[in-house]
């Protein structure tokens, strides 16, 4: 039995668990091993669930799509240097996408760390992750713990949201204090995330531009689905009449089905609108810094809403900056429209209609072929059908090939669902996003990965099969990256585009316990997909996809360096 001296005390272990717990965390993704081997253990006795990977990666990963789906931070705790480093990523990943996101890892001594005498692990984390992340901090005395969690939490929802790099020395961990003391140190934060109301002049100035507007579009990006502003959002857009392209995390925040999506004539729209409302999106790589070719030779207008005002005139003038939540901005415009509105032309919107007619039945065609080998239209085609029959699923996307193609053949119906490779672009994505969706959401998860974009977080499929989670993985395998049919023009080796032929993917979730299915054809595809979604087991479809289908890094070739040299 506890003597009375040590139920009198607390110690770092607990105040971080506590500190967390009276914060509503509830699920902490992770990697054990020194110094947080007891800190995940004492968590996951304290009632906090403790998701246990097998890469720190793809564990930030999942922290950090938590937060995107959730708007509380998700944590990520890792070991001390290569740990840090490999959780760090994710972190840095999620700041780039504006996920909130803490990462918290142990570190080693700081008076060994500091005067670089070589201790294990040793690494000055905190500097590594300053320039990588939104804010960074660490706390030396158990006393601070409340108030550096709390200072973790509100760096990371408020304003523009991203990731927050919180190091905790192993010695802190058993530093112990008096308890009473350590409770009344804990912090609850308030509005972490307060409303930002635009101002009036702002609203005003939007409205008239938007009322100038011959060719409007809105263009929803992934800030629109993150702020859960779901009904402002569909309510103004059905106002005002205004036809509006997603970026690909925002797609079915309204369905793309909806009458005035604009999604199937996204070139069109981009070129031929005059006057561009961005709803939470960007006006990066993804959209083409908002000039050049894609947007057309006629002038354009520009209004933003953005909660950061930074954003403003990052690329073009913004000629109408709107700064604040997208709630409280979106519910402002609203009020505005409501009270006249003349919706857009007939002009403009049968323009949009009749193009995307005619896009819809070109792309109809090539997704309805039951051949053997598929290639990627074909087996979308099955996929469309899957998740038209379970909008509520979330479809998790990375790939080249893979990704491009099925952004725009899936259809999706819900907000939130469709979470993919984001504002880097970057693989890695794949089972980290997948298992923070099923573990947050409850909800089937299916992921479509190109072969090589699964490699780098495959093994978390045994991390899928040990919590027994309603994923499944769906391979797009054609022999290797991009395509499988490239060669080494010595002859010395495989070329180092591809992998071992006919690699059989489904036997490593057979491996685990898991379901596997090896399928060649687009029914056989869409129905071993339909059986794992059904069960909810964890499940692994390997799809035999044509090596010679698909084009060379999918539809942002042009990135690719040429060399004029190699082609004399
Ligand atoms: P996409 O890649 O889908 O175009 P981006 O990641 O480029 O989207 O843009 C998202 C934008 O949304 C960021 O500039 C971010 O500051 C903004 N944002 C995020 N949450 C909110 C919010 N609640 N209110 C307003 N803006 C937000
Ligand atoms: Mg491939």
């Amino acid at each position: 039995a506890a003597t009375e001296a040590e139920q009198d005390l607390t110690d770092g272990f607990h105040l971080v668990i506590d500190a967390l717990k009276l914060n509503g965390i509830d699920t902490i993704y992770g990697v054990p091993g020194i110094p947080i081997t007891d800190l995940g253990r004492m968590a996951q006795a304290e009632g906090i669930r403790v998701i246990s990977f097998r890469h720190e990666q793809n564990a930030g990963n999942a922290a950090a799509i938590a937060g995107f789906l959730t708007k509380k931070p998700g944590i990520c705790l890792t070991v001390s240097a290569p740990g840090f480093l490999n959780g760090l990523t994710a972190l840095a990943n999620a700041t780039t996408n504006c996920f909130p996101m803490i990462l918290i890892s142990g570190s080693s001594e700081r008076e060994i760390v500091d005067l670089q005498q070589g201790d294990y692990e040793e690494m000055d984390q905190l500097a590594i992750a300053k320039p990588l992340c939104k804010a960074a901090f660490r706390v030396l005395h158990a006393a601070d713990i409340g108030i550096g969690v709390a200072r973790a939490i509100r760096a990371a929802v408020s304003g523009r949201p991203g990731g927050v790099y919180l190091d905790l020395p192993a010695k802190l961990f058993s530093q112990v204090m008096d308890a009473k003391a350590g409770e009344q140190s804990l912090v609850k934060v308030i509005d972490a995330a307060p409303e930002q109301l635009p101002s009036p002049a702002a609203v005003k100035r939007a409205i008239e531009v938007l009322k100038s507007a011959k060719k409007p579009l809105i263009i929803l990006g992934k800030g629109a689905a993150y702020s859960q502003a779901d009904e402002e959002l569909r309510s103004f857009i059905e106002t005002t009449g205004i036809p509006f392209l997603p970026m690909s995390m925002a797609k079915g925040i309204l369905p793309d089905t909806h009458p005035l999506s604009a999604g199937a004539a996204r070139s069109t729209v981009l070129k031929d609108s005059d006057v561009v409302l961005l709803i939470g999106a960007r006006l990066n790589w993804l959209l083409s810094h908002g000039k050049g070719k894609t947007w057309g030779d006629a002038p354009k207008k520009f209004i933003q809403i953005d909660i950061e005002p930074k954003e403003m005139d990052s690329n073009v003038e913004i000629v109408a900056p709107l700064v604040g939540d997208i709630g409280s901005v979106v519910s402002a415009l609203l009020d505005e429209v409501k009270t006249g509105w003349q919706a857009p032309s007939a002009e403009w919107t049968g323009a949009i209609n009749a193009r995307k007619e005619a896009n819809i039945a070109k792309m109809g065609q090539r997704l309805l072929k039951n051949s053997t080998p598929m290639d990627f239209h074909s087996a979308l085609g099955a996929l469309k059908q899957v998740i038209k029959d379970r909008p509520d699923a979330i479809l998790v996307n990375e790939g080249a090939n893979t990704l491009d193609l099925a952004r725009g053949i899936i259809d999706m119906y819900e907000p939130r669902k469709r979470l993919d490779v984001g504002t880097w672009g970057v693989m890695g994505i794949g089972m980290g996003f997948a298992v923070g969706a099923a573990v947050e959401t409850g909800k089937p998860v299916l992921a479509v990965e190109g072969d090589s974009a699964f490699g780098f977080s495959g093994m978390e499929v045994e991390t899928i099969c040990r919590y027994n989670l309603p994923v499944t993985i769906v391979i797009f395998n054609n022999n290797g990256i991009y395509r499988g049919v490239d060669v080494d023009p010595t002859g010395r080796d495989p070329a180092t585009t591809v992998f071992v032929p006919d690699s059989r993917y489904d036997k490593m979730m057979e491996a685990f316990g898991g379901v596997g299915f090896h399928v060649t054809t687009p029914d056989e595809l869409k129905k071993a997909v339909e059986e794992g979604m059904k069960s909810g087991k964890p499940t692994l479809v390997n799809a035999v996809i044509d090596p010679a289908a698909g084009s060379e890094s999918g539809n942002i070739g042009s990135l690719n360096p040429q060399s004029v040299v190699k082609k004399k």
